[in-house]
């Protein structure tokens, strides 16, 4: 079996392919799926974890085996920099394989400025690479109550507006929302920071009646109204979407795959479309 995988169901609307390097995470954020999708306690996901076994050999034979065109999500599972026991050596690592085999890749993460540290890396890659956070609430409470050991959402913008002032791609993901004020807030300052080239938006999901006082419709409404004159590129998840169905959205709002890092043609031309 491939370490790198098609995700299926709501994760296949975030990447074509992806690759979970640890299997576990720190940031303890009240909405976690994780534990639940690998039947693993709480006590056993949360927590310092260690690299996958032989992970980094696995990558290298898979990569050696197939040639990757389409976007490679860093990761479905944890967080890649989160605080872990190789203080994030094999993220390092895999990128750097990754990148010797020419794939596409976006990493998504909630650990802030230490994203930063493989910045070099980041750059390596040129236009085969997107580095995004998930941005949940302006509040530092907030944050702090729902995500308690991720990054501050101060740390989170202000280490998208390094990624994207050093020419990097950057993308935020507004999935979960919880709070729909605190996100408009915080889309507002990203457009504000100009920090932020790709957006992609949905709602809280799975989390018990939790999602269940916000109006999704008008929330819809108000990203439209507010990114759409920007001609940032947006895509707005199908969750959120199934919600408010009498709200016309543009086609490329609704393409999954449209934004994502991909390889075109030949092989040496890169696209973002
Ligand atoms: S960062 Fe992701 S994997 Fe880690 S606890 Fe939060 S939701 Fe779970």
């Amino acid at each position: 079996m491939s370490i790198i995988y098609r995700p299926t169901g709501m994760a296949r609307e975030y990447s074509p392919y992806a690759c979970n390097l640890y299997i576990g995470c720190s940031h303890r954020c009240r909405y976690c799926y994780a534990p639940h999708t690998l039947q693993k306690s709480n006590a056993d996901y949360f927590g310092i974890p260690e690299p996958r076994k032989d992970i980094l050999k696995l990558l290298e034979a898979d990569l050696k085996k197939n040639v990757y065109t389409e976007q490679i999500l860093l990761s479905f599972v944890g967080d890649v920099y989160c605080d872990n026991a190789d203080n994030s050596l094999t993220t390092r690592e895999a990128l750097k394989l990754l990148n010797g085999y020419g794939a596409p890749v976006a990493v998504l993460s909630k650990g802030g400025r230490k994203m930063l540290r493989d910045m070099d890396v980041f750059l390596q890659f040129e236009d085969r690479i997107a580095v995004g956070t998930t941005l949940t609430f302006l509040d530092e409470e907030k944050s702090k109550k729902w995500e308690p050991f991720a990054s501050t959402p101060s740390e989170r913008l202000e280490t998208l507006k390094i990624l994207h002032d050093s020419g990097i791609r950057t993308f935020a993901s507004f999935e979960p929302t919880i709070e729909p004020d605190e996100s408009i807030a915080l889309i507002k300052k990203t457009l504000e920071l100009d920090c932020v080239d790709h957006y992609k938006i949905g709602k809280l999901n799975n989390c018990g009646s939790a999602d269940k006082w916000q109006d999704w419709a008008k929330y819809l409404v108000d990203c439209v109204e507010l990114l759409r004159p920007t001609g940032k590129q947006v895509y707005y998840k199908f969750c959120l979407r199934k919600l408010a169905p009498n709200i016309e959205l543009l086609p490329c709002e609704k393409n999954p795959d449209l934004y994502n890092v991909r390889i075109t043609g030949d092989g040496n031309q890169i696209s973002f479309l």
